[in-house]
């Protein structure tokens, strides 16, 4: 097996999602460099941050974490095009993971009782065979030992929210998701993992779409990265 394993590498070289930097063997996804130089988003208050408060334009949330700043320019953004166009599914399940542990030591880790991915439109879920959201989703509940449900649904527009402008893009997400959170879950702290957050919209409207369902629900958010600039 080892020779095979060999011989794949010497002919399909595996490469650094950031910098396209052939790995070394004991290197996964991410060169060594490439891991040092992340940008990383810091996790000192979860309870006060730039990106929650754009959430909270939409809806109470208790906690927030992000790990990375999505810059658009920057070959980190490579990262979430992989795992969002490219096929890279088992990239966004090791990142999940790899976030898990990143934010084990924060009370947004200690008291979440379930996970829930926020949902792509079921035509772009199905043209492209998964959710990216969920991938991570599912790398956290593994580590921290919880349940991922995919309990919202959107109500789907056919619309690429990339097209839109912001102001679009808030009115588009508005009232576009639906949850529905089963009896013996209700009133439970609830993880919304996703991507990207950028204007806070659609993270903020499935929190809405579960307080809507589940009144009683305390919600907190992670997504992988933070886009600043909108
Ligand atoms: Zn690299």
């Amino acid at each position: 097996m080892k020779i095979l394993k060999d011989l794949y590498n010497i002919l399909m070289p595996r490469k650094c999602v950031v910098c396209q930097g052939i790995l070394e063997p004991h290197e996964q996804y991410i060169c060594t460099s490439c891991s040092m130089l992340l940008p990383r988003y810091p996790l000192k208050s979860i309870e006060d941050n730039e990106p929650l408060r754009k959430v909270w334009n939409f809806a109470p949330i208790q906690y927030g974490a992000t790990l990375l700043y999505y810059r658009h320019l920057s070959d980190y953004h490579n990262i979430i095009i992989k795992i969002k166009y490219k096929g890279g599914q088992q990239l966004g399940i090791k990142m999940g993971e790899w976030a898990a542990t990143e934010i084990a030591h924060l009370k947004l880790a200690e008291k979440t009782d379930i996970i829930i991915p926020v949902p792509t439109d079921s035509e772009r879920k199905r043209r492209r065979g998964y959710n990216q959201a969920e991938l991570i989703a599912k790398g956290m509940g593994k580590v921290m030992d919880l349940p991922v449900m995919n309990l919202i649904v959107k109500k789907g527009t056919g619309v690429s929210q990339t097209k839109l402008s912001q102001s679009a893009r808030k009115e588009n997400a508005i009232g576009s998701y639906k949850a529905v959170i089963p009896v013996e879950h209700r009133g439970k702290h609830i993880l919304l993992v996703d991507d990207v957050l950028t204007t806070g919209a659609t993270i903020g409207n499935c929190a809405q779409a579960i307080l809507a369902n589940d009144p009683q629900a305390i919600i907190s958010i992670f997504t992988l990265a933070y886009n600043a600039n909108k």
